[in-house]
């Protein structure tokens, strides 16, 4: 892996697939456009001009887009176009900064600006030094019992597979426990537990493979359950209707929901087999929860908290170690969500967390999501008093394309190492 990724440290932490400000800044469209009901909860942070690399030297990327992509002169959409970057252009990624844009080199003219990062792909994905995950647009469930399966078959002295229980339709929630179990710190960390996130299953498959290659972390164990909801990812992967799914479908155009043709459906599809948002199914002020009525592809809550396999197995997987920090892995936005509840003190621990997350992926802390509750962040924060993020990985809206994979992996590197430090020394 040549000169590829010398990465750094910190951390991150908690949310719940919150109301993401989506914001497109490809060339042809010249205005911001944010998806019905969303806000911007944060102004993007000053840019120090000369910000260092901190994840990569030498990869070069190339862009892909249909039209072409602002070439800023700072991080913001807001900010003067000083050019355009077009499908198949070679640049540097010289940073991650301000939620969703990286800092670039155009390689023909050496022009320097900055562009939303999920247009960027890398060239050569060996640069990555991944030997077993493979980058893939629709990671699948198969896909990752076979990954995780090989990592710990690789790495026996450094980790090992458990399970957290079944889903719905009998899928293993597997998990890697990568460290000793002894260790004085426990991380929990999930992904995919909306369908349609399921990149953030490969992301997690991936960063457990960074951690083994680099020997785990000294005192800290890491949880790792890439996918919580294995039903949903494999509904959401289709193209065929199951006799259930079909009932919903239905039920959702009745409602007056989205019913697009059946493909952009089932593309859209969130919830569990039994039509139940799962970060919405969690015991965490679950009545305030603005619920569709009832079972649909997103957004339903479901009959009481806790009322599905996949929400009781998180749960009771929470309680089997003394966890000191939660990181739940979502899709849509570029931020950390680290706030809920109460407890002042628990928020500052959260804060923190998150605070050390930015400092080696540059998401943006945004406090709570507004209007999110029931989520599994949540419930470890309000229910388990655990410090707990969200991290929402992207830089447009689920699911994620295979190019996205390249800046939310890179981002996302330094995050385990950077919360291990700062359990260390905390
Ligand atoms: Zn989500």
């Amino acid at each position: 892996m040549k000169g590829v990724l010398s990465l750094v440290l910190a951390l991150c932490l908690l949310g719940g697939c919150a109301k993401e400000p989506q914001v497109i800044d490809v060339a042809q469209t010249q205005q911001r456009t944010a998806i019905p009901g969303q806000t911007q909860a944060v102004a993007p942070s000053p840019m120090p001009a000369g910000t260092p690399a901190p994840y990569i030297t030498e990869a070069t990327f190339i862009v892909e887009c249909e039209d072409g992509v602002n070439l800023r002169e700072s991080s913001s959409s807001k900010s003067a176009q000083i050019g355009t970057l077009q499908n198949g252009d070679r640049v540097k990624v010289l940073g991650y900064q301000s939620q969703r844009f990286a800092r670039v080199q155009l390689e023909k003219n050496g022009q320097v600006g900055y562009a939303i990062a999920g247009y960027l792909r890398l060239e050569d994905y060996s640069e990555f030094g991944l030997e077993i995950v493979k980058p893939q647009e629709k990671y699948s469930y198969e896909q990752m019992l076979a990954d995780t399966e090989t990592l710990a078959q690789r790495y026996t002295d450094l980790c090992s597979m458990d399970s957290a229980g079944e889903s719905v339709e009998g899928r293993e929630l597997r998990l890697l426990v990568i460290g000793n179990v002894e260790a004085p710190h426990h991380v929990f960390v999930q992904g995919a537990i909306h369908a349609r996130d399921h990149m953030s299953a490969l992301l997690c498959v991936a960063l457990a493979e960074k951690l083994l290659q680099q020997g785990g972390e000294e005192d800290v164990c890491f949880h790792m359950l890439p996918m919580s909801n294995p039903d949903g990812v494999t509904i959401q992967q289709g193209e065929t209707f199951s006799e259930q799914v079909q009932r919903i479908y239905t039920s959702d155009g009745e409602k007056g929901l989205s019913v697009d043709t059946g493909t952009v459906y089932l593309s859209q599809w969130q919830a569990n087999a039994n039509g139940v948002d799962l970060n919405r199914n969690f015991d965490a002020l679950w009545e305030n929860i603005d619920s569709t009525e009832g079972p649909s592809f997103m957004n339903y809550r479901g009959e009481a908290p806790g009322s599905e396999p996949e929400t009781q197995a998180l749960m009771a997987y929470t309680d089997r170690y003394d966890f000191d920090a939660t990181i739940s892995y979502h899709a849509t936005g570029s931020a950390i969500y680290w706030e809920f509840g109460e407890d002042a003190a628990l928020n500052a621990q959260s804060l923190r967390l998150a605070e050390a997350i930015k400092e080696v992926s540059a998401y943006e802390p945004l406090g709570d999501s507004g209007n999110s509750f029931g989520g599994y962040k949540d419930w470890a924060m309000l229910k388990r008093g655990i410090p707990s993020v969200t991290i929402e990985v992207g830089t447009r809206a689920a699911p994620l394309t295979e190019t996205e994979f390249s800046n939310i992996f890179l981002r996302n590197l330094g995050v385990f190492p950077a919360v291990a430090e700062l359990l260390r020394n905390s």
